[in-house]
């Protein structure tokens, strides 16, 4: 009979955080894989669990997964863990869902600490409806086209950041988004220097340039304030594309831009355009 998968979340700061039932399954799965078997085996050894390691990270999981699928469905139980945080959450851990659930292994998600959560929840931004938009890409086209997707994005959007990157991504942010938009500044959740600063782009710009930013960051980014749909034609849609083209936006982000600005579907703007 095949064994199984457990995502098992690990504390994002503060080492309380672990669940009896994490201690549960790290001590009874037949071997844990760790996205760095170095930081994994400080918690194994804060818990005095031992236990047989192999290690599944972004630049081995190709060929490791397979492996440690083989080792499940001959039996094996198997409990991922991450260096912090729930696994599969901008963390190694989404391919080996998929091919485990492809497989037809059962897969249980144990819930705790996740760093995206936990901002959101104490953000004091709208919590209702929200996006988590992951890492920023570093490479400047894909992040300025990431960014104009989001332009209009009325939900509360969520963005992990390094710290070493943290300024310019939000001087990218209040050029796109405007420096009045409001931003929760998330830092060193569950840490002893655990602070929120709720502010604007544009301070929060000033405040970092002064004081350059030390320790882990969550970044909570209040929504666009929805736009009033007024009746378009597509004449004027087309007008719209070629001026925000002469603003410098390629094609197809004047016509992405455009079709959020007016509800009109993609295909007949861009289609206007050309015309
Ligand atoms: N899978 C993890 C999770 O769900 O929490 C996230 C892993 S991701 C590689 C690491 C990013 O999460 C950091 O760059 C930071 O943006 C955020 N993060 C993790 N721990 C944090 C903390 N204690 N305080 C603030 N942000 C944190």
């Amino acid at each position: 009979m095949a064994g199984m998968l457990y995502l098992v979340p690990t504390p994002i700061g503060n080492l309380g955080d672990i669940s009896q039932r994490c201690r549960e399954v790290l001590s009874q799965a037949d071997f844990i894989a760790a996205e760095d078997t170095r930081v994994t085996i400080k918690l194994l050894n804060y818990l005095g669990i031992k236990k047989s390691l192999v290690s599944y990270y972004e630049h081995n999981k190709a060929q490791r997964g397979g492996k440690i699928l083989e080792r499940i469905l001959a039996g094996e139980t198997c409990a991922l863990v991450s260096d912090a945080g729930s696994p599969a959450i901008s963390d190694p851990g989404e391919d080996l869902v998929r091919q485990c659930a492809d497989a037809g292994v059962l897969v249980s998600a144990i819930p705790g600490p996740c760093a995206v959560i936990t901002a959101l929840s104490i953000s004091g931004l709208p919590t209702g409806r929200f996006t988590f938009e992951g890492f920023l890409s570093t490479a400047k086209k894909s992040r300025q086209s990431h960014l104009q997707d989001l332009i209009s994005e009325t939900r509360t959007m969520i963005f992990y950041e390094a710290p070493h990157k943290l300024l310019s991504t939000l001087k990218d942010m209040a050029e796109a988004f405007g420096g009045a938009r409001r931003i929760s500044l998330c830092r060193e959740l569950t840490k002893l220097h655990e602070e929120v600063v709720r502010t604007t782009l544009e301070e929060a710009v000033e405040r970092y340039t002064e004081n350059p930013p030390k320790g882990e960051f969550v970044l909570v980014i209040a929504g666009a304030a929805p736009a009033e749909k007024t009746e378009v034609t597509l004449e004027e849609a087309a007008q719209r594309v070629q001026s925000l083209m002469e603003e410098g936006l390629s094609r197809k982000d004047a016509v992405r831009q455009t079709a959020q600005e007016t509800g009109l579907p993609k295909n007949a703007v861009y289609d206007a355009a050309l015309d």
